[in-house]
């Protein structure tokens, strides 16, 4: 039997191959981006209560309604933006699956989506996937800004959205209110949508605000905005996320949902609906994240990296012209196996595999971790 791949350039990952290594040679692990902390006991005791009390079946398609209420609440509290629980909300499976179903909800054959490298590695494959073509603009190193004049160049008759992602991985740099509104001008009178992926909202630093197209009717009235409660509650794992959009574009986006995920797993939900109005829980994430962030930088500085700026998400990114001239593959690969610590070369994030000779730390880790692996960095 043959198939006719539908993703013929994707072979295995480099996130796969340093995950492989780091397993191999017991390395400490800053590659991939996950907590190796515990998530909050009290929400991991309300999933498990809610399941004695019964609530282990099906909830509606879009999500159970309490829990939408409460994402609508935090908006309206955070981002001074109504939103109806009703029309306008839709529980899903993580947020990768909340920005697949947007782009799948959105895209025939032909269109042209743009995408800014270094990209999160579904964002490309899920365009193509759906016989769309990406258009990819790098983003200006070393600050990873956006360069709004080649986005104007780049627009065509073709172009169906453009993906947005503030707090960036894997470059943790973020967009202000000048991008902002760079994007609107060059999105009005046109029927490009957006699709901004915000799974890290709460993960800014240094007060920065976080620009949520929730913020803005003008954008959201374009938009699919996509969240995951893996990256607020530490629980990566779980899989779980939402996507709010204006009703009449939700629609759309739920009869692709509903014959794919159809309802997500309840008990996190009905937990979640409660969990939500603490919030402390969620405030109290970026200063919590920004101390890791803080406390990793001012050990790496004595290392021979070079370590760039990092506003919000899990990573910080470093140039090592100081050690090795290698390119980035080959020297991540020799840091796992030689100095036992794990990252992931940025290259991997361009399609052209562009190198400018940098990895990407997480910083999402215990305190100990970070100074394990920072102990091993030194005698580079
Ligand atoms: N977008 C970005 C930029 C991410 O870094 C991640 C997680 N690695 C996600 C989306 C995915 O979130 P989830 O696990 O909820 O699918």
């Amino acid at each position: 039997m043959q198939i006719h791949s539908k993703l013929p350039d994707v072979g295995t990952t480099i996130f796969t191959v340093m995950s492989g290594l780091a397993n191999q040679y017991n390395a400490i692990n800053l590659g991939q981006g996950f907590p190796d902390y515990q998530m909050s006991e009290a929400l991991m005791n309300k999933v498990n209560e809610v399941m004695h009390k019964g609530w282990n079946q099906y909830v509606p398609m879009q999500g159970y309604l309490p829990l939408r209420e409460s994402i609508a609440e935090k908006i309206e509290y955070l981002y001074k933006t109504k939103i109806s629980p009703d029309t306008q909300i839709t529980i899903t499976p993580g947020g990768t699956y909340a920005i697949y179903t947007a782009l799948t909800t959105i895209l025939q054959s032909g269109d042209e989506v743009i995408v800014f490298e270094p990209a999160y590695d579904s964002y490309i494959p899920n365009v193509e996937i759906n016989g769309a073509t990406p258009i990819l603009i790098d983003l200006k190193f070393p600050e990873y800004k956006i360069d709004w004049a080649e986005v104007r160049k780049k627009i065509s008759s073709k172009t169906k959205a453009i993906l947005i992602n503030s707090p960036q991985n894997p470059t943790g740099a973020v967009l202000n209110e000048k991008d902002i509104e760079e994007l609107r001008s060059i999105v009005k009178d046109t029927n490009i949508f957006i699709v901004s992926d915000e799974v890290y909202e709460h993960l800014i630093f240094d007060n920065i605000p976080h620009q949520s197209i929730l913020r803005y009717p003008d954008l959201l009235q374009r938009s699919f905005v996509c969240f995951s409660f893996g990256k607020v509650y530490n629980c990566t794992g779980w899989k779980m996320g939402y996507c709010i959009a204006p009703a009449e574009l939700m629609k759309e986006f739920r009869k692709v949902h509903q014959f794919n995920c159809f309802s997500c797993h309840t008990p996190s939900q009905v937990a979640l609906a409660e969990f939500l109005k603490n919030k402390d829980a969620y405030l109290s994430l970026s200063s919590f994240m920004q101390e890791k962030r803080d406390h990793f930088k001012k050990l790496m500085q004595q290392t021979r990296f070079t370590m760039q700026d990092s506003f919000g998400s899990y990573f910080i990114c470093g140039t090592y012209e100081r050690i090795s001239e290698e390119g980035d593959k080959d020297f991540a690969i020799r840091l796992t196996k030689e100095a036992g610590v794990a990252t992931i070369p940025v290259s991997a994030f361009y399609q052209n595999g562009k190198d400018d000779r940098v990895l990407r730390f997480c910083f999402s880790k215990k305190k100990e971790t970070l100074d394990a692996a920072v102990e091993r960095l030194i005698k580079l």
